[in-house]
């Protein structure tokens, strides 16, 4: 992909901004390994807060928070729930199964969400032969379902399930804070029933780097063993930590102008004959095309709006993924919408 002006692949894809940098530039170091970095632990000390939790470690990325998590909850043969589309099982290089030795055993939920009954169905009961149930994964908001937020009460049926049937639960918060901001319902409040839950620092927050785990103070302990083990602890992390008190004091709010964004998008994609965004109704700021109807590629209209200084991913023959983001304007989103709208009709020409 050659990055254009317009840049909705991933909401991974800011920079800093000027205001960020300076806090990096200004922020007082020390060696985090040992516990010294006053501005890593100050970054910690408010996720745990944010989230209802005891205690948080700083990790490079999302990735290694669930995966982390995933090691400190199972033990070879263990299974994980979780649904189909989940992030753990399609973008983690098979990392449950590869560092942990868990099986996922996978629910075909909507959306990337499923019911209490769904779960209930799927969890085995114990006997010799089956892997040993031991985690239920949910991840808020959905990914690849479409940015979609997974209601409250969903949640706590799903985790009294987890709990009646004796499983740890963890939450792979990537956009945690995208659905806090989309419903009005406290971090703490989503998390609550979670043994693990993990912010993502590096997507709509718009840090260069990081994740944050929270979970009981043993929970941590027994992470940070994994993160000094496979070399993720850090010395002076608080020049890049920084960026995430900065994000947390500034840049959530702001998400909801993303969510407008990703609506508008929406309205632009939908006027085009054939295409369709799923879900319907747009939540957050992930917006999924299906254009299947207009008999043009997905991959086709990628490349053409990328010639026109655009990026949307193709991620099948008949799906496109756009994400809004804080270095995306609502007139730059005008923009792609009026441009996906001119290149869609004429390749159907
Ligand atoms: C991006 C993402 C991750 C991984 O986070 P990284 O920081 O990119 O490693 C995990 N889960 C979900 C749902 C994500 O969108």
């Amino acid at each position: 992909m050659i990055e254009g002006r317009i840049n909705l692949y991933s909401d991974t894809q800011t920079r800093p901004t000027a205001a960020m940098k300076e806090a990096m530039v200004n922020a007082p170091l020390g060696d985090e390994q040992s516990g010294q970095d006053p501005t890593t632990r100050l970054l910690c000390e408010k996720t745990a807060a944010l989230l209802g939790k005891e205690a948080a470690v700083y990790l490079p990325s999302g990735t290694m928070c669930n995966e982390i998590a995933i090691l400190v909850h199972c033990r070879p043969g263990d299974e994980i729930y979780a649904e189909k589309s989940a992030h753990i099982i399609n973008f983690e290089a098979g990392g449950p199964s590869a560092l942990a030795g868990a099986h996922i055993h996978t629910i075909e939920g909507t959306f990337g969400m499923f019911t209490a009954e769904q779960l209930d169905a799927a969890i085995r009961v114990p006997n010799r032969y089956s892997p040993t149930p031991r985690l239920v994964e949910v991840e808020q908001t959905t990914n690849m379902g479409g940015g979609a937020v997974w209601p409250l009460t969903t949640i706590q049926g799903v985790a009294e399930v987890a709990r009646e049937r004796g499983l740890g639960l963890h939450m792979d918060g990537a956009r945690l804070m995208n659905a806090v901001v989309a419903s009005n319902i406290e971090a703490a409040d989503f998390a609550g029933p979670f043994d693990s839950v993990w912010i993502d620092l590096s997507k709509g927050l718009g840090c260069p780097i990081g994740a944050v785990l929270a979970g009981s103070q043993e929970f941590i302990d027994e992470a940070w063993k994994w993160k000094q083990r496979i070399g993720g602890a850090f010395r002076q992390s608080g020049i890049i930590a920084a960026a995430g008190v900065y994000a947390l004091d500034h840049h959530v709010e702001r998400l909801a102008e993303d969510h407008a964004n990703a609506r508008r998008l929406a309205d632009w994609v939908t006027q085009v004959d054939g295409v369709k965004v799923v879900p319907e109704k747009t939540e957050t700021n992930i917006v999924w095309i299906d254009v299947g109807g207009s008999g043009v590629k997905a991959m086709d209209i990628s490349l053409a709006l990328e010639e026109r200084g655009i990026n949307i991913g193709a991620f099948s023959p008949t799906l496109l993924r756009a994400c809004t983001h804080l270095d995306v304007s609502a007139a730059q989103v005008d923009e792609a919408g009026e441009t996906f709208k001119a290149v869609v009709e004429a390749l159907t020409e």
